[in-house]
């Protein structure tokens, strides 16, 4: 009796905390007087859980008299003084918590910095930049050849002043220059001095700029399709700059920046130190220093990849999503969201403008901007005025290929290099070739892990699984009849190369793929020998297809892009339209238009003609009418539950119990479950279940009224599963 007297008087207040375990709901805790001031939301507290304690972030709070307190365990401390993630960012982590059905508790904490989530305080080192001293800049010319990364260092810091991730270089190298005098270190002055102006700009820019001036800071979405070198980039650097003149920050998204230094590098020229870059290749220091600027607002822009989208900035006023159309804008596990969707609704909730750019908008932009949800910017022609190349299709049917080349691809390559041209070969394959074939018995190096055959190395010696990463030497025999000859078939990256080296010893072939390239200096390295000339054919994988700039670059050869055709994807004519297209447009130099060829077993292929014939335009235009008889995105809402598990049929049992919670809901199809594409990988059997909804309204209410009880079925424990809303594909 006198215990509840005294509870009445002293109303409890609780709070809501956001805790990284993967349960779907917060966990509310009591909070002590002593620190019921300090309980803000967005601020990082430590509590007990189970045994264990917990860095948690704050939601809510409310004061309850009802409260027992023998219900409630008790906050254990307040981390931060003043919240560490701004409102608008947890509310955008709410959404995406309920938009992709993933525990609130896990979106929130991998906003933070790994040092951060494990409750460091959130302290900034000083910024610094180094920068080129006078004495530096006089010796510039005269360090001999084989100071090689003395000189790169030189060279880079003669346009501004750099910051130490900008710099591909060992700490050693950046010491001997500071004892030389050459270089030195400075603070960062965010108001950089002497900036490029913008050039005029063309009058397609200049329309597109009017149109863009109307949005006056308010939220639109802006759709820029433009072939590369028709100034995209360009316009987004105007509207930064006004971004910028009006105090407020600008995000700019881009695929794998660390493959595109020329971005990163144009930025900085014009907008200086106050320029940062997000990503992973920053390691955790560096990336918590972004992180936190972009938190104080010292950071202006920061260039990003993906996980940028969720950086705390303290006054967002302009979002770019560049090549919007990228796959890898999408993350694959864990929080399945899509970084150019969370952009937009980051940006419709703060009321600020976003602009998505492509040379190859995909279909659902495409579809909303034609739908007039976006409004559709148009540059159709470059600013240096080289017309863009027309794609001709080379049959290959009955002509003997050498390494996958027909002999009329080698004669053009032969033609354009005679004159002094650059020639690149596109195909989308790395390795020396995806299959090792016993001619005797038919054994096909077969993945012991996945359904997958194991692609042939040469290079490295080895036999390594694309899928699971499971590597062995190449074997000397056949494993099942001892046969010694043993045949690749088919062709990539590493096999091509080869085989230009072999008919063009009189020309330096440059490989773009992962193998190779391993690191931005590796990659700075062949971009160099492309420039400079030492190299003058170019074979790689779709890193060529990312905005580098080859100027003398006059024929393309696409290998093959059949794959495609056949492909069960049904994503695989846009994604190849787009890769062909991007890469196509690399050529041309000097006003002149550039040769691109492309081999196929199809010439036939309507949808290829099509392409090829009209463009990506024409090619995006038929495959919405196909998306719209079959009922896929942008005509639908899709989810998918995937299952695996070591078991061969676990995955399907568990879906087969999971498919009644789907069911039944108007305007929802649950499919019935069935084996994933590629049923067996790295040693787990595969499987999924297809939701597919007219409205997002109607799969939003099953999902949310069925993935809470996921894990409460029977064989949740035996399998892995994870729910995927707007899933890039059906493998
Ligand atoms: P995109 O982003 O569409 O590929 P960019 O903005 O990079 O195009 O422009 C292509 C090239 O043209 C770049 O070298 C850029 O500096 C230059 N450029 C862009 N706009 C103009 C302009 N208005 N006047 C002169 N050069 C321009
Ligand atoms: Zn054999
Ligand atoms: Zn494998």
């Amino acid at each position: 009796m006198v215990h509840k007297v005294i509870h009445k008087l002293l109303t409890a207040l609780l709070a809501s905390i956001a805790l990284p375990v993967p349960l779907f709901r917060a966990f509310d805790y009591r909070v002590p007087p002593t620190l019921t001031e300090a309980v803000r939301r967005g601020a990082r507290v430590r509590v007990p859980f189970g045994r264990r304690e917990l860095i948690g972030v704050v939601l809510a709070t409310q004061p309850d008299s009802d409260a027992d307190p023998a219900d409630y365990r008790d906050l254990i401390e307040v981390l931060d003084p003043t919240p560490l993630l701004p409102p608008d960012l947890l509310g955008l982590c709410e959404w995406a918590a309920g938009y992709y059905h993933h525990p609130l508790g896990d979106v929130v904490t991998s906003a933070l910095p790994g040092r951060l989530r494990k409750g460091a305080a959130a302290e900034r080192d000083q910024p610094l930049v180094y920068a080129l001293t006078d004495a530096g800049a006089a010796a510039r010319p005269a360090v001999p050849e084989r100071f090689r990364a003395q000189r790169a260092v030189l060279d880079a810091l003669q346009g501004a002043p750099l910051p130490r991730d900008a710099l591909a270089c060992s700490a050693g190298v950046l010491r001997q220059l500071e004892d030389k005098g050459w270089i030195e270190r400075r603070g960062v002055q965010t108001q950089s001095a002497g900036v490029p102006a913008s050039p005029a700009p063309t009058a397609e820019q200049a329309a597109a700029l009017e149109q863009l001036e109307r949005d006056d800071g308010r939220f639109g979405v802006h759709l820029i399709e433009g072939v590369t070198g028709s100034g995209k980039t360009e316009l987004y650097l105007r509207r930064i700059a006004a971004c910028i003149a009006r105090g407020q920050q600008a995000l700019v998204l881009a695929p794998e920046i660390s493959l595109t230094p020329q971005l990163e590098a144009r930025f900085r020229e014009r907008f200086g130190d106050g320029v940062v870059s997000f990503h992973s290749g920053l390691g955790d220091r560096g990336r918590e220093q972004a992180w936190l600027g972009s938190r104080s607002g010292d950071a202006r822009v920061v260039i990003g990849t993906r996980s940028a989208v969720w950086l705390p900035f303290a006054r967002l006023g302009l979002i770019v999503v560049d090549e919007e159309h990228d796959t890898s804008y999408k993350q694959q596990d864990g929080l399945r969201y899509s970084a150019r969707d969370v952009a937009i609704m980051r940006a419709r909730k703060l009321d600020i403008p976003i602009l998505l750019g492509s040379a190859t908008p995909s279909l659902e932009s495409l579809y909303n901007a034609g739908a007039g949800r976006y409004r559709h910017l148009r540059l159709e022609r470059r600013v240096h005025d080289t017309p863009p190349p027309q794609i001709r299709l080379l049959d290959v049917r009955g002509l003997p290929l050498d390494h996958g080349l027909s002999p009329p691809l080698l004669q053009a390559a032969e033609r354009h290099l005679q004159q002094g041209g650059q020639v690149l070969l596109f195909l989308n394959r790395r390795g020396y070739a995806p299959v090792l074939l016993c001619h005797v018995c038919g054994w096909s190096a077969p993945c012991n892990h996945c359904d997958a055959h194991m692609t042939l190395h040469q290079g490295r010696g080895l036999l390594i699984c694309h899928h699971c990463g499971a590597q062995q030497p190449i074997p000397r025999a056949c494993p099942s009849c001892g046969e010694r000859r043993l045949l690749p078939v088919g062709a990539g990256t590493e096999r091509v190369e080869q085989a230009l080296a072999n008919r063009f010893p009189q020309y330096a072939v440059a490989r773009f793929d992962s193998d190779r390239i391993t690191s931005p200096t590796a990659l700075e390295r062949q971009l160099a020998d492309i420039r400079e000339g030492r190299a003058r054919i170019l074979v790689g994988t779709q890193i060529l297809a990312k905005g580098h700039d080859f100027p003398g670059l006059s024929m393309v050869g696409i290998v093959s892009a059949d794959q495609a055709l056949y492909g069960s994807d049904f994503r695989a004519l846009e994604r190849m339209g787009q890769l062909v297209t991007q890469v196509a447009g690399r050529a041309g130099r000097a006003g002149q238009p550039g040769e691109v060829w492309l081999q196929t077993h199809e010439p036939e292929h309507p949808l290829l003609r099509v392409m090829a014939e009209q463009g990506y335009r024409a090619l995006c235009e038929r495959l919405l009418v196909e998306r719209e008889q079959t009922a896929l995105p942008p005509f639908s809402h899709l989810a998918l539950l995937r299952a695996e598990a070591r078991e061969p049929d676990a995955a399907l049992r568990y879906l087969d119990a999971a498919w009644p919670l789907f069911d039944g809901h108007a305007g929802v199809t649950a499919m019935d479950p069935m084996p994933s594409g590629m049923e067996r990988r790295a040693g787990y059997t595969r499987a999924q279940l297809l939701l597919s909804a007219t409205s997002r309204a109607a799969l939003h209410r099953t999902l949310a009224a069925a993935v809470p009880r996921l894990s409460q079925l029977p064989d949740a424990r035996r399998v892995r599963w994870s729910i995927d809303v707007d899933p890039y594909d059906l493998m």
